[in-house]
């Protein structure tokens, strides 16, 4: 494993669509935070679900990283000395740390199918997960051999009845009790596919990484992250979860929208224009500027102080600025692109809205098992 003591971001997409907006806003503030503390910075391809993740995707992701002008040291086809970077690839990787998480915690085969678990007397979280009410953890071993020759089973790692808390350099102080607002969870799916969970926490310590900037929808994953970490004997990195950006429904963007995706952007905007509004509207830099001088692969600009801050700066930027204002910002730019693929409203990103869901706890909000 790398030394842990030079600052690595990385940005760590699935390539199941092209990027949209949301990403780019999660690369380029991933990449300002790492190089502007003179770190590395590597791409890592999130490809585990082979069905969903296409290698033309993960290739148009390359390349339009590096139209927007977000160089990386390692990854991606690039390749070096921490590799893979492809998931797909680190299947071993996988199976190995599953093999260690084994002997310090209890790894049981799961048989229940998706409607067993969406059963009406599954308790269902907010946001329409649920919770894992742990009935294969009850089966004996007899019963659990007999499951098994008739269908193969997904492998669930039993939480203790233990909060699990980080402080995220953007929202702020997270706590979540595994056992009761997250559940025994998935680490290897019935189909062989490793759990996001595991393979994030595994691939992080393997590839050095020191700082994680991304989106606010994987924050409740963090916790299970970290105790996949702390089992282990993982270093464990510092988050920084960002607010989504929203359509003009107020719904997260997703891949499937095609306005707001990299094909629609690159037709309408400058790799400048883009990157430095996206920065500006983080609070990390006064105007709409560009964010690097020179054109891509060249450091952030040395001079500017606001690129230099931390991310955690941000949380000062929404108290200080009126929703107002970032509505004004958002409509001035990307507005007028959504405006143009006939919507009716404007379109802004969640923050100055209502406070972000994060620091509300009890809630499990990922998408992910
Ligand atoms: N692969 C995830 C995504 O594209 C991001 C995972 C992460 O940053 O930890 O949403």
């Amino acid at each position: 494993m790398r030394e842990r003591t030079d600052v690595c971001g990385r940005f760590a997409p699935s390539p199941s669509g092209r990027m949209h907006l949301g990403n780019v806003f999660c690369a380029v503030l991933a990449w300002l935070s790492a190089r502007s503390r003179g770190g590395r910075f590597l791409l890592r391809i999130e490809d585990l679900d082979v069905r969903r993740c296409k290698p033309e995707h993960a290739r148009l992701l390359e390349e339009d990283l590096a139209w927007l002008g977000l160089d990386w040291d390692e990854g991606g086809r690039r390749g070096g000395p921490d590799g893979p970077y492809f998931q797909s690839e680190c299947s071993e990787l996988y199976a190995q740390a599953l093999q260690m998480l084994k002997e310090h915690a209890r790894v049981y085969p799961c048989f229940c199918s998706r409607a067993d678990l969406h059963a009406a007397s599954a308790p269902h979280l907010s946001d329409g997960a649920v919770l894992y009410g742990g009935r294969c953890a009850r089966l004996s071993p007899a019963e659990a051999d007999a499951l098994r020759r008739r269908r193969a089973p997904a492998l669930r790692i039993a939480v203790p009845e233990e909060s699990v808390s980080f402080t995220d350099g953007h929202l702020g102080h997270f706590s979540q009790n595994l056992a009761r607002e997250c559940g025994d969870f998935i680490l290897r799916r019935s189909d062989g596919i490793y759990a996001y969970q595991l393979a994030v926490a595994v691939d992080d310590a393997r590839m050095g990484v020191t700082q994680v900037v991304r989106g606010q929808d994987l924050l409740s994953s963090t916790p299970r992250q970290i105790f996949l970490q702390r089992l282990l004997g993982l270093p464990t990195p510092e988050y920084y979860h960002l607010p989504l950006l929203v359509n003009a429904e107020g719904v997260r963007l997703s891949k499937r929208e095609k306005s707001l995706d990299m094909g629609a952007l690159r037709a309408r905007f400058t790799p400048a224009e883009l990157t430095g509004w996206l920065a500006f509207l983080a609070g990390q830099q006064p105007a709409p500027e560009p964010v690097y001088e020179g054109g891509a692969r060249s450091p952030p600009k040395p001079t500017n102080p606001y690129i230099v801050v931390s991310i955690s700066q941000k949380r000062h930027f929404e108290q200080q600025k009126c929703k107002g204002f970032l509505h004004r910002v958002c409509e001035a730019f990307f507005g007028r692109v959504y405006r143009k693929n006939g919507a009716k409203r404007g379109f802004w990103p969640s923050f100055g809205r209502k406070r972000p869901s994060a620091p509300r706890r009890g809630k499990k909000r990922g998408r992910r098992g």
